[in-house]
């Protein structure tokens, strides 16, 4: 495709399920938003859509966990995560909900006519089956053994570890996510996309289509799941939580999330043209449109086979130009889990750190995982910021703004004569939206940010190596000259910085009292115009365009990580199960008394053992206990306690012991005593321990 005449760009739907995190900007967000910015400043037609995902099994079980309906938890979710995108100046046209009636109509309506067409199979089969708990087991709801790389924890739908789609059956060892029971085998009627129907024509479109212009990972991922041979996939499930299937006799049924939720671009699309008045059939529909899908690389398999094939058999869709999936971003070298609580989390971020949403989307995107996974690390963020932010872009504009003031009152000065450094300078700068744009264009987003830095990197060399603060004293034509050609790439500047930072273009537009309004083809404009400030135009007061982030408030983010490390092992620790039913006839032998330690000495060669003598208000007797380990002798003398008096007599090295001193774990799993003096809200103990 030459010139497309407009473009469709999805961003993968997020689930509603958490918030966004850094991972999901790195990886789709941050990059999309950049590509559609930078195409509507070129002057095209764009549809930048997105919306929340609201069905599947993980809302159900989260519902089921807390307690809500599963409407309940994507309310809530797509609340959160509709206003942090728009917070963080992720520019949608449009962000819907996969709960929204219209999309409703399209997904059902998609269904209905490859259900017209003949595209499914309507098949009988046997699927895996919760007796206990009464329910089909699809998708979450069951976890197994992955049949290709052995990864335990694969779930019903796909592997993620190896990326492989799966149908349930797949697994090995399946396991219900509700009850933990093995699942049984129950028939039941679904509907199935015979994808090995469509291996022809994904190999050719695909395989031989787009070998070089596809990112590597993407083509090497489609091309090993072809390879591999294609099967039929169930495209409905038996749900109580989702679309319904539009067929009669198939109550109780709905349509698989992975089915309806990229149809969710469609309706987002339709919801956009409905508002703004256009037609959104063209936007899918004319083989003019460029669609591109921004995604992780785990929804590969769904943009890249099942959603084409499903647009293909319909028959009357565009299908995507490109699908430049990223890799994944991890944090401070772990995976980031929304469970786990490993992450950087957006809304917490515009609270931390008010007015600094461009410090953030740069640090993703020079930092992207575009060719493989990579790290975020709170130094690196503090590092592209103060080295690379303040000290260079926010160092050039704020020279620039703050000498044009104090020389000339903030009027642009004349120029004279250009230098031959100025004519490479005024040269460089027109060549510059070409370089950054042939980035963006191949989806280079993190070469395309350095080369933005380099153009301010060549502003403060620029006023370096002129030094027009020395020259202001002898030789005004030259300095004029200077501070023209430097106010020139400052407003190259404002320009081409806006698909990447639009916050400091938006600032930088009113310090340089450009009119922010004209934005239609600024990009253009400093490659073709002749001057892009001239002489006598009035700038505006300088203002700091970043500020430097200090070592507490990046210690402070560590802490928080920490923090969340640290509650996930407790919560990860084993707890004992509990031991068998007891009578209350059982437990009404057990004479116990409050007692007082008056003496203790260690056992002697026995790491574990104490020797108390303790007070038990009927009389004084010995007892070994096994706390030695985590209480000094003088430390428990004097110390009340819980005693077990009736406790057959035991002997422990030569010492008999005649009782038993009641001790519990703590939550951190520290030995404390079972206290007759605790305040009544101290903590319960989780469980008595024999020592
Ligand atoms: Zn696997």
């Amino acid at each position: 495709m030459n010139q497309p005449k407009r473009y469709t760009i999805t961003a993968a739907l997020p689930y509603t399920n958490g918030a966004i995190h850094i991972g999901h900007l790195a990886g789709v967000y941050v990059p999309a938003d950049i590509y559609a910015r930078y195409l509507r400043l070129i002057g095209k037609d764009v549809a930048f859509i997105c919306g929340s995902d609201e069905h599947g099994v993980p809302i159900t079980i989260k519902a089921k966990k807390e307690g809500v309906t599963p409407q309940d938890i994507v309310d809530k979710y797509h609340a959160i995560i509709k206003t942090s995108f728009a917070d963080f100046g992720i520019s949608f046209d449009n962000y819907s909900r996969t709960s929204a009636e219209i999309h409703h109509e399209t997904a059902q309506e998609f269904f209905k006519t490859l259900y017209d067409k003949g595209e499914f199979i309507e098949e009988i089969t046997e699927q895996l089956y919760d007796e206990e708990a009464d329910q089909f087991l699809a998708d979450r709801f069951v976890t197994g053994t992955c049949p290709k790389c052995g990864n335990e924890e694969a779930y019903g739908d796909q592997c993620e570890k190896c990326g492989t789609s799966l149908n349930a059956t797949d697994l090995i060892n399946p396991k219900s996510a509700i009850t933990g029971n093995v699942p049984t085998l129950k028939q039941t009627k679904h509907w199935f996309l015979p994808l090995h129907k469509h291996e022809a024509f994904l190999k050719e479109w695909i395989l031989e289509g787009h070998k070089k212009d596809w990112k590597p990972n993407v083509y090497g991922q489609v091309k090993s799941w072809i390879d591999d041979g294609l099967r039929p996939r169930a495209v409905t499930r038996d749900l109580d939580w989702g679309i319904p299937v539009p067929l009669e006799g198939a109550e109780g049924k709905v349509l698989y999330v992975w089915f309806d939720a990229p149809i969710g671009y469609i309706s987002s699309t339709k919801e956009w043209a409905e508002r703004v008045g256009k037609d959104w059939e063209p936007y899918w529909k004319d083989k003019e449109t460029k669609l591109v899908h921004f995604i992780g690389k785990d929804n590969i398999v769904f943009h890249c086979i099942i959603f084409p094939s499903m647009l293909k058999a319909e028959g009357s869709y565009i299908l995507p130009d490109n699908v430049p999936a990223n890799e994944f971003l991890n944090l401070e070298g772990n995976k980031l889990s929304t469970s786990k609580n490993w992450a950087v989390w957006l809304p917490e971020y515009l609270e931390d750190f008010p007015n600094q949403q461009d410090v953030l989307r740069y640090a993703l995107t020079a930092n992207a995982p575009e060719t493989k996974d990579n790290d975020f690390t709170w130094k690196d963020f503090q590092a592209r910021n103060n080295n690379e932010l303040v000290a260079i872009f926010g160092n050039f504009i704020n020279r620039v703004v703050v000498l044009t003031d104090k020389y000339y009152k903030g009027i642009v000065p004349e120029a004279s004569e250009f230098s031959a450094v100025d004519q490479d300078v005024l040269a460089a700068i027109k060549a510059y939206p070409d370089v950054i744009a042939s980035s963006i264009e191949r989806y280079r987003f993190r070469e395309a940010s350095q080369e933005l830095l380099n153009l301010a990197r060549l502003g403060n060399k620029y006023l370096a190596d002129e030094e027009p603060w020395k020259l202001v004293r002898t030789d005004e034509a030259r300095t004029k000259t200077i501070m023209f050609v430097a106010l020139q790439m400052a407003s190259a500047l404002a320009s081409l910085s806006e698909p990447f930072l639009p916050f400091t273009s938006e600032k930088l537009k009113t310090i340089l009292n450009i009119n922010s309004n004209d934005t239609t083809n600024s990009w253009n404009a400093v490659s073709s115009k002749k001057v892009l400030l001239p002489a006598g135009h009035h700038i505006g007061k300088a203002e700091l365009l970043f500020s430097k982030i200090e070592d507490e408030t990046i210690q402070h983010q560590l802490d928080k990580l920490i923090a969340s490390k640290k509650s996930n092992e407790a919560a990860n620790k084993k707890l004992e199960p509990q031991k068998e039913t007891i009578t209350f006839e059982d437990f009404s032998k057990l004479d116990m008394r409050v007692g007082t330690i008056l003496e203790a000495e260690k056992m002697p060669k026995a790491n574990k053992l104490l020797i108390l003598k303790v007070d038990t208000g009927i009389d004084v007797r010995t007892i070994v206990s096994g706390i030695a380990e985590s209480f000094t002798a003088e430390e428990v003398v004097g110390k009340r306690v819980t005693v077990l008096v009736n406790l057959a007599p035991r002997t422990l090295r030569g010492v008999e012991s005649q009782g038993m001193i009641l001790m519990t774990e703590s939550e951190d799993g520290t030995l404390v005593f079972v206290n007759p003096d605790a305040s009544t809200d101290a903590k319960v103990p989780n469980g008595l321990h024999i020592s």
